[in-house]
């Protein structure tokens, strides 16, 4: 009876110091450290940090988590999300992504999320409002989004967005988009939107601009941007494409979940509601996202090939693919979509190392994160522990063991 009774006492104390940053110490373990596979090590975890990393380290206090079989990788990080409330990134969270990187959120919900972060959510940086022409692309969502037209407005423009909290500077640019509409958008000039990034650029700020068309990117890049938030749409991709962005040291969000669900036949989120290691985990709410389409889909008459071909000419020039979703647009979800665009990444030709690469360290690099997206000493112990190996087969993502966000795990509810 005491037996059973100091059994229940001190499984009740370990599951309450395991709520808190208890150190952890994964035992021959598999792990993908943001660019290599490391086949079988100890990872030791404390205070919220990644300590140490080596074969046979001692257990002290740690408490001992079994890693035979499975597979240690950096929280994964979506670098094109739309926060919208706490649930983005509870749910996130539960998929293993531990950072969000938000491409257009009023700047009032940012502060009220980042002032009230807790252990169940991802953390995030934000965009805050994007850089618009009146009637452009971002404000066709309602709200009193800021806009600007001429280039002598970009100083104050970019100023006021820092002075709002933004992270970095997103640019909405929808030149040469053909959306089979009479009235094309409008949208910033040349001029306007290289003004716009020289302005992010004095204020060491990152310019990450939203494009469609091929047009759109080679504007861009020529520009001075540091990122495209998409690629883009059309039969094929320019053969000097990859060169252009490598030769330029600019990265790319492919966002092919969000780019499935605009041509179609139907979302590549679809595959994922029947996936038994996703499904378990997402509400209601979130399977009919993922099965939504765009009406575009439908007409059959957009073509979204040049994605997959840009994606290997990008990978062929060395340029910096950086993974993002563009969630929750219809096709998408927050968390579980950023494993299917994993992929879509390996279906196009990269090696699921590669992929991982996309949703780990390149993130952190292109947006100057250095304390996340890599497992090494002194970075946060933000964590994904999954079965398998994701290194030879990428869905291996998705069989989750454990999330860690700074060193606590998370209790994963099922919905
Ligand atoms: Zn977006």
């Amino acid at each position: 009876m005491r037996t059973m009774l100091s059994c229940v006492v001190y499984l009740l104390l370990s599951t309450l110091a395991f709520g808190q940053k208890t150190p952890v110490l994964f035992q021959k373990v598999r792990v993908f450290d943001g660019a290599k596979i490391i086949p079988e090590t100890d990872v030791l975890i404390a205070k919220g940090k990644i300590k140490e990393i080596g074969p046979d380290l001692p257990v002290g206090d740690a408490k001992v988590v079994d890693g035979t079989g499975k597979t240690l990788l950096p929280g994964l990080i979506d670098a094109h999300v739309h926060v919208h409330g706490a649930e983005t990134l509870e749910q996130a969270l539960i998929f293993g992504v531990t950072t969000e990187l938000d491409m257009m959120m009023p700047p009032q919900l940012e502060r009220q999320l980042k002032a009230s972060d807790s252990d169940n959510r991802a953390s995030f940086f934000s965009a805050g409002y994007p850089a618009t022409v009146p009637g452009g692309h971002g404000t066709e969502y309602g709200g009193q989004v800021p806009t600007l037209i001429t280039a002598s407005e970009a100083e104050a423009f970019v100023e006021n967005r820092i002075r709002e909290g933004s992270d970095y500077i997103k640019i909405m640019y929808t030149a040469g988009v053909d959306t089979g509409r009479m009235n094309l958008p409008p949208t910033l000039s040349r001029a306007t939107l290289a003004a716009v990034i020289a302005a992010a650029h004095k204020h060491q700020r990152l310019a990450v601009v939203h494009i469609g068309s091929e047009l759109g990117a080679r504007n861009a890049i020529e520009a001075g941007a540091d990122g495209l938030a998409h690629l883009f749409r059309g039969h094929s991709s320019p053969r000097d494409f990859g060169e252009l962005v490598a030769a330029h040291h600019a990265f790319v969000i492919p966002t092919l979940s969000v780019m499935h669900a605009v041509c179609g036949p139907e979302s590549a989120g679809s595959r994922l509601v029947k996936d038994p290691h996703l499904a378990p985990y997402l509400t209601r709410a979130a399977k009919d996202r993922l099965k939504e389409t765009f009406p575009s889909a439908r007409s059959g008459l957009l073509s979204c090939e040049a994605a997959p071909q840009a994606l290997r000419q990008l990978e062929e020039t060395g340029a910096l693919i950086v993974a993002g979703t563009d969630a929750p647009n219809p096709g998408t979800t927050y968390g579980a979509s950023l494993h299917g665009e994993l992929e879509m990444y390996v279906e196009a030709g990269l090696t699921p190392t590669e992929a991982l690469t996309t949703a780990t360290s390149a993130p952190a690099q292109a947006f100057h994160i250095p304390d996340r997206g890599r497992i090494a000493p002194g970075l946060r112990a933000d964590l994904l522990l999954v079965n398998g190996h994701p290194d030879e087969d990428i869905r291996a993502t998705r069989n989750i063991q454990a999330v860690y966000k700074a060193g606590v795990q998370l209790d994963r509810p099922r919905r």
